[in-house]
């Protein structure tokens, strides 16, 4: 006999609407549920994209270069050269989406940044080859879930122990994440989960490596599956990963119960719709419809 959980939480793999879930599906849900409706289900909608995001592509891609020349012993992925690369792709945003920035000033406010990024991080990484870049994991964490997918920016550590590994994700904004960020976020309990899922040993370290302002924020592993954030004053965030199988376990069933029930529960809010794909493409008017564009919000 099974109890109302049971029920809830059964046949998640069969249930999901996708045939994987990964970090970003899951984090747009619990956000807004419309909005994962909007991206994924409806199939009308193409992320937009914005300023934000194409700064991060064009660093990430980057990135990704310089760390597989030196992979590949190859001939090296200079910072004149990533200067030069950084100058084509940015200007290409510019020329094709022109709608992203609010004026010159707010360009050159983000042409900025992205120097300083490229400069922060050619600091720190110029010479250390990685072990991976963009490395894909793509399988099951746990039997009762869908397979999962995520593409980790970085692995340092010695290939043939998991345990030496340090993941690092790059964010390309600004300021570094909250501690309530950190406390529910699941991001690096996600990558620390699929590492054990994979080889039977827990990173030693997961971070996100914020390159705009040159700071790390990042969780040694302390045993079990537990990491703990460095540098914290108290209460020094912590997170597991059985409590992370727990949280995207809770993500996966709302999604199917949502696809069931075709209740895709709207969560207006300023910073968050401002942020979204489908505010600006219409996709989604949450607020009063007389009132259109940030003066509504
Ligand atoms: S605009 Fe706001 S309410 Fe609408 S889908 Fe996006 S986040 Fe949700």
């Amino acid at each position: 006999m099974f109890g109302i959980e049971d029920i809830y939480f059964a046949d998640l793999p069969k249930r999901y609407p996708i045939p994987y879930f990964s970090y970003s599906q899951l984090s747009t849900f619990l956000t807004c549920p419309h909005s994962f409706e909007l991206t994924y289900m409806s199939g009308k909608f193409q992320s937009r994209g914005n300023k934000y995001t194409a700064m991060g592509s064009v660093l990430h891609e980057i990135f990704e270069k310089q760390g597989k020349q030196l992979i590949a012993e190859g001939e090296p992925f200079t910072i004149g050269k990533a200067y030069q690369k950084f100058n084509k792709d940015f200007m290409k945003v510019k020329d094709e989406h022109l709608e992203y920035f609010t004026d010159k000033d707010d360009f050159i406010k983000m042409y900025k940044k992205g120097i300083q990024a490229l400069d922060n991080f050619y600091g720190v990484y110029s010479e250390t080859a990685p072990l991976y870049v963009e490395k894909k994991f793509l399988g099951r964490i746990a039997d009762d879930l869908p397979d999962a997918k995520s593409y980790i920016d970085r692995i340092d550590g010695d290939p043939n122990d998991a345990s030496t590994w340090i993941i690092t994700d790059y964010k390309s904004g600004g300021s570094a994440k909250s501690k309530e960020y950190l406390r529910t976020d699941f991001q690096l309990g996600l990558y620390a989960t699929q590492v054990f899922a994979l080889t039977g040993k827990y990173p030693q370290a997961v971070q996100f490596y914020h390159p705009v302002i040159d700071k790390y924020q990042t969780a040694i592993h302390q045993g079990d599956g537990v990491y703990k954030f460095q540098g914290q004053r108290k209460p020094v965030v912590e997170f597991s990963v059985a409590d992370t199988i727990i949280q995207i376990r809770k993500a996966v069933a709302g999604i199917c119960e949502a696809v069931e029930s075709g209740n895709w529960k709207l969560v207006p809010d300023s910073w968050g719709c401002k942020m979204c794909f489908h505010f600006e493409d219409g996709g989604c008017k949450p607020f009063n419809k007389q009132q259109q564009g940030w003066a509504s919000i």
